[in-house]
């Protein structure tokens, strides 16, 4: 077997070798000290990576979709009302796991391509005198279209109705690529997960849970032994783990934290948005558009490329993976075969992105799509080029 890198699906992301080496560690006693060195600091460098100073940070060994489910589980009970809008895979599927748990979940059904109607959330919100809905669902870049929804928004309307939920929101695909202010936004649970921005292998489950949440936490009946908060946070104050912990992952995830802080958050924020901006001057270069509806919405850590009627989008991923080595993401759900996908988050330069632009053009070529070999590639140099003039204006 062949490994092919880079990758450009939106998740997993290229791993450093210094991360590689990190998470291949040998065997501690997780009951000693030295996991606590290992430990202590990533919770408090997540902190700052979720822009938090007054929330938990709790980490479960398993996906992003456990960090949903430890969320929900967690502040919650069965016949609880929450309020979600469905506008593409992710959001479809986190409320999929509420309406699995016995929650009532009303469905603000939302085009894919737009992002979540804060204005219609305020309206149900405003509405709901007494105040029936428990939690109120966000997911903050909706990794099947590219579309990056406003939290500042949905948490204005929250406060605009004066309503207390919880504010739950889903930072898989945009937490450590792209900014996040849980504290500014007033998160209760943020939920991510280590194989995206955080360039590590998939594995770790991580929230930041604000006060509020915690308070929620005893009163809440849905159930839970594996995703119990209470069982993570008794074991934290004594410097352990309630079960066998993935000490590799969370030594790899020590360095990732630092890596992140060394370069300094908004310089890899920054980076991202010139990468992506690149993807999508490319994208304009080839006569083709983004899924995302309008330029507000355009995620700076995955493009979902609409290809032309009567041309299939997943075959473009499929033929770039057998043709060329080189991995893009398909098409998910109502979007299946109207896009492809190119991930760009987490260990990325400007340099790999053009190899991945090229490969992209190559394929779509070779599918007959009426693109021009290399005019999306000169249009993201043309962007990218140290001397050019959106680089001097943007410094
Ligand atoms: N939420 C979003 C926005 C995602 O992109 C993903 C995975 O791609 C998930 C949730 C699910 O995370 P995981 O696959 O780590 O369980």
């Amino acid at each position: 077997m062949s490994f092919q890198n880079p990758v450009f699906i939106p998740g997993p992301t290229n791993i450093p070798e210094v991360i590689r080496k990190a998470c291949d560690m040998p065997t501690i006693d997780h009951r000693s000290s030295v996991f606590g060195e290992i430990f202590a600091p990533v919770r408090e460098n997540l902190k700052k990576v979720l822009k938090t100073t007054s929330g938990e940070i709790i980490i479960f060994p398993a996906s992003g979709t456990g960090a949903w489910e430890a969320s929900i589980s967690n502040t919650l009970s069965p016949g609880d009302k929450v309020l979600a809008a469905r506008n593409g895979m992710f959001s479809h599927r986190w409320i999929d796991m509420c309406q699995r748990h016995g929650l009532e979940v009303q469905i603000v059904e939302t085009p894919w391509g737009e992002g979540i109607p804060a204005n219609k959330y305020q309206e149900i919100l405003a509405a709901d005198k007494g105040h029936e809905i428990k939690a109120v669902l966000a997911t903050h870049n909706e990794t099947a279209t590219g579309v990056r929804s406003d939290i500042g928004a949905v948490r204005a309307a929250m406060d605009a109705a004066k309503h207390p939920a919880l504010l739950m929101v889903d930072g898989v695909s945009s937490v450590a690529s792209m900014d996040f202010r849980m504290d500014d936004w007033g998160v209760d649970l943020a939920v991510t997960g280590s194989q995206k921005g955080f360039m590590m292998p998939a594995g770790l489950a991580i929230c930041g849970v604000s006060q509020k949440a915690l308070s929620h936490m005893d009163a809440a009946k849905l159930p839970r032994t594996f995703f119990d908060f209470r069982d993570m946070l008794n074991a934290y104050a004594a410097g352990g783990y309630p079960y066998t912990p993935a000490v590799g992952l969370l030594n790899g995830l020590n360095t990732s934290v630092n890596m992140l802080l060394d370069e300094g958050l908004e310089a890899v924020f920054d980076r991202h948005h010139r990468i992506a901006e690149g993807v999508r001057r490319a994208i304009a270069a080839w006569g083709l558009k983004p899924c995302a509806a309008n330029p507000s919405l355009y995620s700076d850590t995955v493009t979902a490329v609409v290809v032309p009627e009567g041309f299939n989008g997943s075959a473009v991923a499929t033929h770039a993976a057998e043709a060329y080595g080189m991995a893009f993401g398909v098409g998910l759900g109502e979007v299946a075969t109207k896009v492809f996908r190119i991930g760009h988050l987490g260990s990325l330069t400007e340099a790999m992105m053009l190899s991945g632009l090229s490969v992209a053009e190559m394929s779509m070529v070779d599918l007959g799509i009426p693109v021009k070999l290399g005019s999306g590639v000169a249009a993201a140099q043309e962007y990218y080029r140290v001397g050019s003039a959106a680089m001097q204006a943007a410094a």
